[in-house]
């Protein structure tokens, strides 16, 4: 999923993220008790933001299909290092591309006509492998408002950047329902984008609502980045989970020290995805300790700050595996 250097790259108008970041109910949630929080049967699940690094196959099965190595690769280190809930690893591309190849209307970074739906689902197949593999996968779609900023709008069919993010949100409602007939347990919606002042919020939050009514799982929303200038606008967007980076952005924990999260769930970025350096487990188990004094456990899922995609697998891996020691022991003194 997002890799903030990915998306730097990727994102022209962006400036500063790295991978990826009294509360009015929101409207589109109906279907799922915010007040009550999603369950994943055990306190304190571990999980990971998206991207995994990338692994490339050698043989002939890569002939066919040169990521499927990489998919399984990113999915059975998950399981390994003891994650709870999974991804499938987003190897097959950075967050803008591995959605935009097969929505018609949009041909590499270009809008080039009315975005639709894609023929098929775009992320099913690799979310079905990682069911293959453990229960409990979250299905991820980058967000209507990151994607309609990483874009260049090259038709008069959009007048600007809002109509197009409604668009596409439309257009993913149809991948929303197909990662629900699967039977992932998180949808998850990428949105770093919010963070950085320049999308609209309040399209932003129609757009993510038009996703999340569509579906009746629990939805979560990453915003990653430095979230002082818009944690008001952002803790109202329908979702049951709110996923933001703690480590690397230790502010952003003072931020929700008087805030209502209105029974929702925080994603606790813990772990430091912009960096190879391992945090030991110790510190990883401070961070979380902290987050626990503000949210409460019961509150919280623990993953890393963004995705790890520019990562070594070797930093990645360890670094999960530290996390996941750091979560049991915590859960252990509980
Ligand atoms: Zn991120």
């Amino acid at each position: 999923m997002l890799n903030c250097g990915i998306l730097r790259f990727a994102m022209t108008n962006y400036s500063q993220q790295e991978e990826h970041g009294d509360l009015d109910v929101p409207g589109g949630v109906e279907a799922h008790d915010m007040n009550k929080g999603p369950e994943y049967g055990v306190i304190l699940p571990t999980t990971v933001v998206g991207s995994y690094p990338v692994t490339p196959g050698h043989g002939l099965q890569s002939l066919f299909d040169p990521m499927r190595a990489a998919v399984k690769t990113a999915v059975d280190d998950q399981v390994t290092a003891g994650i709870d809930i999974i991804s499938d690893g987003q190897v097959r591309g950075d967050m803008i591309q591995a959605f935009t190849g097969v929505v018609p209307g949009i041909k590499g970074q270009e809008v080039t006509g009315k975005v639709q739906a894609s023929a098929s689902p775009i992320t099913v197949g690799d979310v079905r492998f990682a069911r293959s593999r453990k229960n409990q996968v979250k299905g991820i779609i980058t967000g209507p408002s990151t994607l309609a900023h990483g874009l260049h709008i090259s038709t008069p069919m959009y007048r600007d950047r809002d109509e197009l993010a409604m668009d596409i949100a439309s257009a993913f409602i149809g991948e929303a329902k197909a990662l629900e007939s699967l039977g992932v347990t998180i949808l998850q919606l990428d949105e770093p984008i919010l963070s950085t002042g320049t999308a609209d919020l309040d399209v932003g939050r129609k757009a993510i609502e038009l996703i999340t009514s569509s579906v009746r799982i629990p939805s979560c929303m990453h915003v990653c980045g430095n979230l002082s200038g818009v944690i008001d606008e952002v803790i109202k967007f329908p979702v049951n989970i709110l996923d933001f980076e703690f480590s690397n952005n230790r502010k952003n924990l003072e931020l929700f020290n008087a805030r209502d999260l209105g029974g929702r769930m925080i994603g606790y970025g813990c772990v430091d995805s912009t960096t190879n350096t391992i945090e030991p487990v110790d510190e990883i188990r401070k961070r979380i300790d902290e987050g626990i004094e503000v949210f409460g456990a019961e509150a919280l899922l623990i993953d890393p700050d963004c995705g790890m995609r520019m990562r070594t697998r070797e930093a990645a891996f360890t670094k999960l595996s530290h996390m996941v020691q750091a979560t049991r022991e915590i859960r252990e003194s509980l």
